[in-house]
């Protein structure tokens, strides 16, 4: 079952089961639910395992959970997987270094590990939607992976429309297209004037409309959303991050019962908060290593306790997906540790005066579990230079967790970072990294360049994306995203 971070108001249910929690996201007084006990895996489960697919094992994992889905549901769910670049193997982990390996998440439809956690989430939503004969609006607010992520997973699917907002100008050419090319009559993509925290605040603000929900039950329909605070998508975060022990445990760079870093570059903090449950479920997770780029908010909460909004503003980076100063999963983590009251205290002090602060022993508690560290697009594009000479190619994002793996390991053992894009999502950064330039560089032309210099190959779905057709071309203000989509729903 479910419980809320913040407690319970009296009015909504106090518990609730998994299908619930992810078809109505919003618990009491604005806090999310959280599982009431996380299940168990010991040393004997991830010896069996390396025996197993990555989507038997997900399976497995998910039966552990004990949630309310048709085990036919998840089976069906899990098959998107067999869409990935290599059916056998959708998450390779690969060598970088002695001790250092990557947990490709991105080899999915959209070229980034969102992919991990929407595709078998889509499936299932519209399941429940189906079967309870309920027409949903799927709301999605996206710094450019999410968007692309939703929309591929709900495409033309029953009972399901999403509306999905991203921040005009904040994201990569080949993020926008992945959106604006999307065909489906049940979706509606909408870009706003404003930066991520903005697209955030106003989905939050929609999911707490009462009269926007009205305007919606009398065209019959809910009101759901998409965001990394779902727990629908959170579950499958998890299991990836198990399956990266795994894959060590299969290559002989483990031994079973060691320990390793789990290195995450962070923004709204779901995947850091998979390795988080990971970790607490018993996979021997030494740390988890948080990497941010300049809005280094998280760096803050983790080394000195204190989340300070007051004197901040967001910069713009070469990491986009990272560009976030309200990482709305810390709550998950502050509940887990602290408790509802401490919580729903902490998120009301932010609301009011955008400042929180831990105490020392809290922050001791959580500095049990979690370093970080940021760097700047400069540190990210050397590092980016630097690898490709090696022979390896990784996104902006994930060069930030480097950083985290030269300053803040401890012990010598492994340690695992998670690449969370492909780079052709982020092609102009990347060839000015690789050509140590600063010039301003197309998609297109970025796309070419490096394919050229280096040899490597670009997907198909990304080739095609500069010769589809634009179907959303629309940008509004923040004050008119309400109309706009109930203009959508109405079929205006
Ligand atoms: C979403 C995203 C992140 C941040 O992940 P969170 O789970 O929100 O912390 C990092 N890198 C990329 C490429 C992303 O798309």
């Amino acid at each position: 079952m479910f419980i809320e971070t913040r407690g319970n108001d009296g009015k909504k249910k106090s518990k609730v089961e998994f299908s619930y929690a992810i078809m109505n996201p919003s618990a009491s007084f604005g806090g999310l639910y959280v599982p009431e006990n996380l299940p168990k895996i010991d040393l004997e489960f991830l010896q069996l395992a390396t025996q197993k697919s990555y989507k038997q094992i997900t399976l497995d994992i998910l039966e552990l959970f004990n949630i309310d889905i048709d085990k036919d549901v998840l089976e069906d769910a899990v098959k998107l997987y067999d869409n990935f670049d290599d059916k056998n193997n959708p998450v390779p982990l690969a060598q970088i270094k002695n001790d250092l390996f990557v947990n490709e998440l991105y080899h999915g439809p959209t070229r980034a590990f969102k992919d991990m956690a929407l595709q078998p989430f889509g499936h299932i939503l519209s399941d429940l939607a189906k079967k309870q004969n309920q027409e949903y609006l799927i709301l999605a607010a996206t710094s450019g992976d999410t968007g692309p992520a939703t929309l591929d997973t709900f495409a033309n699917k029953e009972n399901i429309k999403v509306a999905c907002l991203y921040p005009s100008g904040g994201t990569s050419d080949v993020q926008r297209l992945q959106m604006v090319t999307e065909a489906g009559k049940n979706l509606k993509v909408i870009g706003i004037e404003g930066n991520f925290d903005d697209a955030q605040n106003a989905l939050k603000n929609l999911l707490a409309s009462a009269s926007f929900k009205e305007e919606l039950v009398k065209d019959n329909i809910k009101l759901s959303a998409a965001n990394s605070v779902n727990f629908g998508r959170i579950i499958f975060q998890i299991i990836y991050h198990v399956f990266a022990y795994i894959s060590l445990l299969k290559q002989n760079r483990i031994s079973l019962g060691e320990s390793f870093y789990q290195i995450v570059p962070s923004g709204n903090f779901g995947n850091a908060l998979g390795a988080y449950y990971a970790k607490k479920m018993g996979l021997p997770i030494e740390k988890i290593l948080i990497a941010s780029n300049i809005n280094n908010i998280l760096t803050d909460l983790i080394t000195k306790g204190e989340y300070d909004l007051r004197e901040r503003e967001l910069f713009l980076t070469t990491s986009p997906a990272m560009d976030i100063l309200i990482s709305s999963n810390v709550e998950r983590v502050l509940f887990d540790k602290y408790g509802a009251s401490r919580t729903k205290e902490m998120m009301e002090e932010l609301k009011e005066n955008k400042y929180y602060k831990l105490s020392d022993e809290e922050l001791k508690e959580l500095q049990k579990d979690f370093s970080a560290v940021y760097c700047d697009d400069n540190f990210a594009k050397n590092t980016i230079k630097e690898f490709a000479n090696d022979g390896y190619i990784m996104d902006p994002h994930t060069a930030t967790c480097i950083k985290a793996y030269n300053e803040l390991k401890e012990k010598n053992i492994p340690s695992v970072l998670c690449s969370t894009a492909e780079w052709t999502k982020f092609a102009p950064t990347m060839f000015n990294a690789i050509n140590n330039d600063n010039n301003t560089y197309s998609d297109k032309e970025a796309l070419k360049g490096i394919h050229k210099s280096l040899h490597v190959k670009i997907p198909e779905s990304i080739n095609s994306l500069f010769e589809k057709e634009i179907l959303h071309d629309k940008v509004v203000d923040k004050q008119d995203i309400e109309e706009s989509i109930l203009g959508f729903i109405k079929g205006n």
